[in-house]
């Protein structure tokens, strides 16, 4: 049974009386820490000297530490780094500041999970994970709401990890709408699997692909551009707001009848056998490997690939479009 639990299980108090250091302040962070900065919590930030965010924690009323400085300080200390650096900054900025009892923090598994970071073992550690962009999670609590997360406890050494876990979540505001007991297995292989197979990798390429099929058949890319990118966004809100089912209801006969016959013509039993080797890749920590070594060699694959997308005629049309306001509406 799915263990989820709200602010009526959880208590604030075991946090509100601890030092906690938000090390990042990008998308995860800036959330993290303006929402437990308002929910009572003593806040401190850590970012390098020429970190390009310490202007704007600046601008936000803060006044910046260095990484260790702030772990110095803390009693609960979350990494919001990016995941390919956060094993480093924990050997060199968090690992000397620690002492028996801290509680060390993560927004995802993949550090943990990979090995990135193995953690003292006289520290508690616990994943918090937002289940959205730190955008979402700052407006969702600035209008009294909150966006869900996922939680494990990865060690307790205190025999309080959970006690102030489900506390720094509940400042978060994510007890609102419910926080979800999870592993880190789970979290971070289901994380990967779906960025990569639904909302970013999958998602992406079947647009581009439509959209060059369209413009290959000489229809004009503008109207390709609107029909297989644009329109996403009103169909993904009728998803989110009710399912598949209740798209179906939203949507023409006809758009229905295609998406039945046609929808497993695109994704058939080819398409579902790479799912599960992608999976495999995950779960064996293949693609871990691979992303860790293409940052130890300066990205090359990463950096040709982007430059590849960037000049892609899709691009060049959507910045067309955007310019003529007939998209972001
Ligand atoms: P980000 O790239 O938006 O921000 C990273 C921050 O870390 C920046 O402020 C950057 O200046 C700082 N930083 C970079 N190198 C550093 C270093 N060596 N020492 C200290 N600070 C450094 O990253 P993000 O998207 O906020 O991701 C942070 C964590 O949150 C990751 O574990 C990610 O998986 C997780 N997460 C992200 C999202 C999301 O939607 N963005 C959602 C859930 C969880
Ligand atoms: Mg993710």
């Amino acid at each position: 049974m799915v263990n989820i639990l709200y602010d009526a299980d959880t208590d604030i108090a075991p946090i509100l009386t601890k030092q906690i250091a938000i090390i990042g302040y990008g998308s995860q962070g800036h959330a993290h820490a303006l929402n437990l900065r308002d929910s009572g919590c003593h806040v401190c930030i850590g970012l390098p000297e020429q970190s390009k965010s310490r202007q704007k924690a600046e601008q936000d009323g803060w006044s910046v530490l260095l990484p260790h400085e702030a772990a110095a300080q803390a009693d609960v200390i979350m990494l919001l780094v990016p995941d390919q650096v956060a094993g480093d900054v924990y050997q060199q900025s968090i690992l000397p500041q620690l002492s028996a009892g801290k509680l060390l923090l993560l927004a995802h598994g993949f550090a943990l999970h990979f090995g990135q970071i193995q953690p003292r073992e006289d520290i508690d550690v616990a994943m918090v994970a937002p289940n959205g962009p730190g955008v979402q999670l700052r407006h969702t609590y600035s209008i009294g709401a909150g966006i869900p997360a996922l939680w494990t406890i990865c060690q307790d050494a205190s025999g309080q990890a959970q006690a102030l876990t489900h506390a720094y979540a509940h400042a978060l505001g994510c007890t609102r709408v419910g926080i979800i007991e999870t592993t880190l297995a789970e979290e971070t292989e289901t994380d990967l699997f779906a960025e990569q197979v639904v909302l970013c990798g999958g998602l992406t390429t079947l647009i581009r692909t439509a959209f060059e099929t369209l413009v290959e058949a000489g229809y004009q890319p503008e109207v390709a551009y609107t029909c297989c990118l644009q329109e996403v966004k009103l169909i993904s809100d009728l998803l989110y707001q009710g399912g598949i089912h209740f798209m179906h209801n939203s949507i023409s006969d006809t758009a229905e009848y295609g998406d039945y016959v046609t929808g497993p013509r695109i994704i058939d039993e080819h398409t579902r056998e790479q799912m599960r080797g992608t999976l495999r890749d995950i779960q064996d920590g293949t693609f871990a490997r691979n992303w860790i070594q293409e940052n130890l060699s300066g990205r090359p694959r990463m950096n040709a690939l982007r430059r590849r997308d960037a000049s892609h005629l899709i691009e060049q049309v959507g910045t067309r479009m955007r310019a003529m306001n007939t998209t972001n509406r």
